[in-house]
């Protein structure tokens, strides 16, 4: 099985050599990771610029190690590159911090696994719900054990699995649970302060605010210390009941 490995806290992160160590026993590992920190930089991809891949020594059984001045979904499109063959499996993380509910929007990890769904590779993107003190062991475990089942259980087309782990030790350690996304809206207190030249600049503070922690979602199942699996899709078409929009283009246009 080849693997690629990637992330958005940038190649020297400690949960990405976690996740090496621990899925490099499954086949041939390559790692292609950021240079430096891309978390909240979402599916952006680099057009404007060019895009390097330098090889790296990482402390982790890798094939293959790459820093890219690239985005966390570059990295994911560079697997390929110079002609390598495609991966059968994209791991984004361990991310340091959960992603949940909209937070997939925002998420570089969550965009490496959705560009590997929509590059038609299987994908999964892996998070610890702590920022300090991460315990990546357990994470890094169930990656492996995922990617196992995964190699005989195929996903639906442009699916790729958003996986969330409390961050526990494995003894109180839930087990995992099928969810969907809930809703965790930030208060975007946009903090304005000034520069020694007397410049203004601003500094997002945001607070995660659960509005959709019900039975079912990824952040229920992490409060519970289960370990959330959400299948993600990127259609982000309205689902209503119908006729929400009627009124809005009646008669407007020819
Ligand atoms: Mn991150």
């Amino acid at each position: 099985m080849r693997i690629l490995i990637t992330n958005d806290d940038g190649i020297y992160a400690p949960g990405l050599r976690e996740l090496v160590r621990a899925l490099a026993p499954l086949g041939e590992v390559t790692v292609i990771a950021p240079e430096r920190q891309q978390s909240a930089t979402g599916h952006g991809i680099t057009l404007h610029k060019p895009l390097r891949m330098t090889p790296v020594q990482i402390d982790a059984p890798a094939a293959e190690a790459f820093a890219t001045n690239g985005t966390p979904a570059d990295c994911t499109i560079l697997a390929t590159a110079d002609d390598r063959p495609p991966p059968d499996l994209v791991v984004a993380g361990i991310n340091m911090g959960a992603n949940l509910g909209e937070e997939v929007l925002y998420s570089g990890t969550a965009s490496a696994a959705m560009e590997g769904a929509l590059q038609g590779f299987k994908a999964l993107a892996i998070s610890v719900t702590a920022y300090e003190s991460c315990i990546f062991g357990p994470a890094a475990d169930f990656a492996a054990a995922l990617a196992r089942r995964m190699t005989d259980v195929g996903l639906p087309p442009d699916t790729f699995l958003n996986v969330n782990v409390p961050n526990l030790c494995t003894e109180d350690l839930g087990p995992a649970v099928l969810t969907r996304l809930g809703r965790r809206r930030y208060l975007n207190s946009l903090e304005r302060r000034e520069d020694p030249r007397g410049r203004s600049y601003y500094w997002f503070s945001g607070e995660p605010l659960e509005s959709d922690a019900a039975e079912g979602t990824d952040i229920s199942a992490v409060q519970a210390g289960l370990i959330s699996v959400t299948p993600v899709h990127f259609d982000m078409n309205f689902r209503g009941v119908g006729g929400e929009f009627d009124a809005l283009l009646d008669g407007l246009g020819s």
